[in-house]
């Protein structure tokens, strides 16, 4: 088997997913040139840090990190973009180990009760086959020995896409779009929410005011990559 592998590894290289350049069988997802250029934000034992700030006076977290910091054209926007429409949930995976090993270094996110990741429209999830962030979530909430509730939140409208909106526009147009679902008790919980990118904030804001316009929760935020 690991020559018929090795002879397909021969005529189908392994190639750096955002530059495309021939990479060795064993790397994962991207060339060195490329993995340099993940610019990781150190959020994770920082306090006030500025993804926590982008919530202050709008709704009440506890804390908030992200792995990655976003650019467009960037490696990070390749892997995210593999992870959500390419099937690409390995790297997922691969985000989370790397953010637990910094969780290792601190006590900020050691009390969480449970994860609930920001939820796709059931219709668009069923196309897809796949939360993205499912991978990513699941991995973080074996680590934090919490249960993963895939279906806590759940969302009511398939948006179409939010990246041509302003800022204002997708507040608005974000701001209904989730309800809790009741067979879960949260009452009284420290929920983590997932999701693959923060941007602007809109559809996590969103979804913690779905949760705490029905819950008393504390809410953390962990995202694998985001823009502040
Ligand atoms: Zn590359």
């Amino acid at each position: 088997m690991n020559l018929l592998k090795d002879l397909r590894d021969l005529f189908v290289p392994n190639r750096c997913l955002h530059c495309k350049t021939i990479i060795h069988k064993h790397q994962n997802f991207l060339c060195l040139s490329c993995s340099l250029q993940l610019s990781h934000t150190n959020f994770t034992d920082y306090n006030n840090n500025p993804l926590e700030k982008l919530f202050w006076g709008r709704v009440e977290i506890h804390q908030a990190c992200s792995l990655y910091f976003y650019y467009k054209g960037s490696p990070i926007q390749t892997l995210l973009k593999e992870l959500k429409y390419n099937g690409l949930q390995h790297f997922g995976t691969e985000a989370a180990n790397t953010l637990i090993h910094e969780l290792k270094e601190t006590s900020r996110f050691s009390a969480i009760d449970m994860v609930v990741p920001v939820p796709l429209h059931p219709k668009k999830e069923k196309k897809r086959g796949y939360n993205q962030v499912e991978t990513f979530g699941k991995t973080i909430a074996t680590h934090l020995k919490a249960p993963y509730i895939r279906d806590a939140l759940i969302k009511t409208a398939n948006n179409k896409s939010q990246t041509k909106q302003t800022k204002e526009e997708r507040h608005n147009s974000v701001k209904n779009m989730f309800k809790v679902n009741l067979k879960h008790n949260l009452n009284n919980k420290h929920i983590l929410i997932v999701d693959d990118v923060l941007t602007t904030g809109a559809t996590l804001l969103a979804c913690i005011n779905t949760l705490k316009n029905t819950y008393n929760v504390n809410i953390s935020i962990i995202t694998i990559a985001c823009v502040v």
